[in-house]
């Protein structure tokens, strides 16, 4: 039963999900007596997938900091634990319950993110006219969020269609006329990616800025995660150093501006196992902070952009430019491709990929110093960053032909910020290829030179990167040329594929054979790498 204050009536509830912590929200602008505030904490979410316990816990903590700072300010609120919520099956279930003892006859809710609670809001009309006596109104109100209004996605993206992110993010850029002069892009160029994506050389590793962490108690969440038998996994921490609150949020935001966004987009791509700061480096870390929507986009790329016009004896275009087309590029394209292509690309396997995950990927156990490197990050921090998910574990599930289902279940669970609208298209679209070029041109396919290129972890690895078969070769260099060759059909006529199916012709019967027997042998016993 939930624990509601007695006696009390409000004529509306609105819920507010554990990704919709956006104080600007126009619900705040006025304090009504007579509305009040549901967060809770939801069996049903923590196990659709199995998260990492750092995940669950910052959003936890983050719901309730918020639901406290909305109290402070004067609204009605109700924070529901997992202890409160335990006897509800479902969402519905709990909203009925909650409208039947508070005597409402509204209820408000914001509308989600991910395909699966839009479903369940969608049958909430019928679940109440089922189970009540009285009408309850309900009301669906947008997020405020994202740059482009839910509405507009159709406009700029189609079902079934490959739209490319960068004619859309120029479409941004004009909208809202961000680093633009006029009608051109400022300084000349849409993308500086050609001055951008160094690796690290080793005088650069000491100017590696330490993270800012946070303090977050949470062995009070903790405690109730074992008392409920939540099952997760990932290290988990009493002291949460994510950002919970706006003001932390803000905080982290600034030290970005300050002290990463000057080398962000030069060592966007660069990995390095180096530094105690790996895991961090120049990257923003303000992912969980933007989609639990503490912090709102436009906010994000103002303040960059003001700290750029402040600083620009420090911080050139390039880099500024780097970091606003992730947000007003890649995340507002890959909710449009979402949204647009949902819930069909959900299912795709274009690959035909079906061999299970490595029991590596659930402990960082391989001799692959690059997967173990980012595997082992992930678990300890819930975090890696992008060219780790896309070029080390993506390109790993790509090139050994991983099941899409259980691919997508590892990264929906293990980080911090995954959230299915945006882990979905990068992991099934861009990382694995699964949507049939929905949002990639072509995969993502990349052999150990790359990994070699952007990073140091070949030095101290198992595995020779130079070496392609015999005993100690890289697995990524025979893998390559096997799902080169495995998909020769589907990737041969692709233009942008041409190179590498010309180096494949142009070697000997016996070469090619060797690598496939290689790859093989490798792909038999993955467990083992
Ligand atoms: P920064 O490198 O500092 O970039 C700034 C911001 O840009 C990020 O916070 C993020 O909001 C946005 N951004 C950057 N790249 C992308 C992208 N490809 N798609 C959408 N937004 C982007 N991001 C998530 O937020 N949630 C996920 O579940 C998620 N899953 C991913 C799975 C795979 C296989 C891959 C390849 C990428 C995934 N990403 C995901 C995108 C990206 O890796 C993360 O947004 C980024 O690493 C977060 O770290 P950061 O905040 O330091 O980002
Ligand atoms: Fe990764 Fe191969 Fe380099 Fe080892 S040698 S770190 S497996 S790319």
């Amino acid at each position: 039963m939930v624990n509601i204050h007695t006696g009390k009536h409000f004529r509306r509830i609105r819920l507010i999900l554990g990704d919709q912590l956006n104080a600007a929200h126009s619900w705040f602008r006025e304090k009504d007596p007579d509305t009040l505030y549901v967060l809770a904490e939801l069996h049903q979410e923590q196990t659709y997938v199995l998260h990492h316990v750092q995940k669950i816990c910052a959003f936890f903590k983050a719901m309730r900091s918020f639901a406290q700072a909305l109290e402070n300010a004067g609204h009605q609120v109700q924070y529901l634990t997992l202890d409160d919520t335990a006897d509800f099956q479902t969402l519905a279930e709990l909203i009925n319950e909650l409208c039947s003892c508070y005597h409402c006859a509204e209820f408000e809710y914001q509308s989600p993110d991910e395909f699966r609670l839009a479903e369940q809001f969608s049958r909430l009309p019928e679940f109440f006219g089922a189970r009540n006596q009285r009408h309850i109104k309900i009301r669906e109100f947008d997020t405020e969020h994202f740059l482009l209004p839910y509405s507009e996605l159709k406009h700029y993206f189609k079902a079934k269609k490959h739209v490319r992110m960068e004619n859309f993010y120029r479409a941004m850029r004009k909208r809202f006329d961000i680093l633009m002069e006029g009608d051109k892009p400022l300084g000349g160029q849409w993308n500086f990616d050609a001055q951008n994506r160094q690796a690290f050389k080793k005088q650069d590793l000491a100017d590696i800025p330490e993270p800012l962490l946070f303090s977050n108690p949470v062995g009070d969440i903790l405690a109730r995660l074992e008392k409920h038998q939540i099952r997760h996994f990932g290290k988990a921490r009493d002291d949460l150093f994510w950002p919970c609150t706006r003001q932390q949020a803000l905080n982290l935001l600034d030290y970005f501006c300050t002290h990463c966004l000057p080398h962000f987009g030069q060592f966007q791509d660069a990995m390095t196992d180096q530094t105690p700061y790996a895991w961090s480096l120049y990257h923003s870390r303000l992912s969980f902070a933007l989609n639990s929507k503490m912090l709102h986009p436009m906010q994000v790329i103002e303040r960059v952009i003001e700290h750029f016009h402040q600083n620009q004896d420090k911080i050139t275009l390039a880099q500024v430019e780097g970091f606003v087309r992730q947000i007003l590029g890649w995340r507002e394209y890959v909710r449009g491709m979402y949204w647009l292509n949902m819930p069909e690309v959900a299912k795709t396997n274009y690959l035909q990929a079906r061999t299970p995950l490595p029991d590596w990927f659930w402990t960082g156990n391989t001799r692959m110093n690059c997967v173990s490197h980012a595997v082992r990050q992930s678990l300890e921090y819930a975090f890696a960053h992008h060219i780790q998910r896309l070029m080390i574990t993506g390109n790993f599930a790509l090139l050994s032909g991983l099941h899409p289902d259980e691919v997508d279940a590892w990264y929906l669970g293990i980080y911090i910020d995954a959230l299915e609208w945006v882990e979905l298209p990068n992991t099934r679209g861009m990382a694995l290829f699964a949507d049939g070029g929905l949002i990639a041109t072509k995969p993502y396919a990349a052999s150990g030179n790359y990994i070699s290129k952007m990073s140091d972890y070949c030095t101290s690895c198992h595995y020779k990167v130079k070496q392609k078969t015999g005993e100690g070769a890289c697995p990524f260099n025979s893998l390559y040329w096997h799902f080169l060759y495995r998909h020769k059909d589907t990737f041969q006529q692709n233009p942008r594929m041409a190179f590498p199916y010309k180096a494949w012709q142009k070697m000997s019967d016996s070469q090619q054979d060797d690598l496939l027997k290689q790859a093989d042998h490798y792909l038999e016993n993955l467990s083992d790498l």
